[in-house]
């Protein structure tokens, strides 16, 4: 069996283009879409990641303030800044960065994100609204995964998908999303009792777990399509997925790699996700771009 790689990094070109794109349309019309990040911790890979949204924002024309408040922010200075960010009207987009100072309570502060710039779908309301199927932005990692499988034609209306992870920001929107496009969604996590019964027979198996190795060739038949959405740090500095790519290829149909893969196109979709906050919030017409589930 030959596994087919499914390299993000091309789709996340195209809708860092179609960003850019409307970026522009919108500067024309007097509109210069922002985006502002409030951080609150010296976690160096956070910051690395948090730089290379700015870089890509600034490469499309999207203003990217960047609200560094220090690892000892306090609750009450994060919540001010995050309502003051709600009613400022030039920012269009606001990103609540994890890891949070010890003892801030992260859900007390997600509900503060005006839900109209909620554009990676932190906010509560965001998640009920996917639930219900009213517009709302999801987060960027779960419609990547969507982008993802409808860019390489992999048809999900009427097959079996199976969601390994569960979280708020992940697995949960993933699977609504999923749903929304007909699947036959089945959730895992960590009191399944075991995996192999479920993804064995799947045709797709998408992976968010944070556990290295945790998908093998085992757990794969020839028709599986596994998108891996893991990101976990080896000792020696390196990044890898929560899917054991030496064993599931060669068994697997296809298989997103990491690096390269789901994460590349979530970046892009931050971008894209502020510029269409943009339009939403100033009234002017852009491209087509509410394709997709946002
Ligand atoms: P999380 O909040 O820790 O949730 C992990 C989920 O996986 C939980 O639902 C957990 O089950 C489940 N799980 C853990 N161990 C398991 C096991 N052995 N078998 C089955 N399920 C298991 O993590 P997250 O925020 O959803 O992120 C998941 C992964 O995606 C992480 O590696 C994260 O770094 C990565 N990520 C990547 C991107 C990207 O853009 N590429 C973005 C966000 C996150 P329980 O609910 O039972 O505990």
């Amino acid at each position: 069996m030959n596994t087919e790689i499914l390299s993000g990094k091309g789709l996340a070109g195209l809708i860092r283009q179609r960003a850019g794109e409307e970026a522009r349309l919108l500067d024309a019309a007097g509109v210069r879409p922002s985006l502002a990040v409030v951080v609150a911790t010296a976690d160096e890979s956070t910051l690395w990641y948090v730089r290379s949204i700015e870089r890509a924002a600034e490469r499309a024309g999207i203003d990217c303030r960047i609200l560094d408040l220090g690892q000892d922010a306090t609750e009450q200075v994060l919540a001010r800044v995050l309502t003051d960010l709600g009613s400022e009207p030039s920012v269009h987009g606001i990103i609540l960065q994890t890891p949070l100072p010890e003892g801030v309570r992260g859900e007390n502060l997600v509900g503060l994100i005006a839900p109209e710039k909620d554009i990676d779908g932190a906010n509560p309301l965001s998640l009920g609204r996917l639930a219900v199927g009213q517009p709302a932005f999801a987060p960027a990692t779960a419609r990547s995964v969507v982008e993802i499988l409808d860019h390489f034609e992999v048809p999900t209306a009427g097959r079996d998908v199976v969601v390994v992870g569960r979280s708020a920001v992940v697995g949960k929107p993933l699977s609504l999303l999923l749903l929304a496009k007909d699947a036959t969604v089945t959730i895992c996590h960590s009191r399944t009792g075991s995996l192999e019964p479920f993804t064995r027979s799947a045709d797709v198996v998408v992976v968010a777990a944070g556990r290295t190795g945790l998908l093998t060739g085992s757990h794969v038949s020839e028709k599986t399509v596994v998108v891996d959405v893991g990101t976990n740090v080896l000792p020696d500095g390196s990044l890898v997925g929560d899917v054991d790519e030496a064993s599931v290829t060669g068994v697997a149909a296809a298989l997103t790699p990491v690096p390269g893969g789901v994460g590349s196109v979530t970046t892009a979709l931050l971008l894209l996700h502020t510029v269409e906050a943009a339009r939403q919030q100033s009234g002017v017409l852009g491209l087509s771009l509410a394709a997709g589930v946002a």
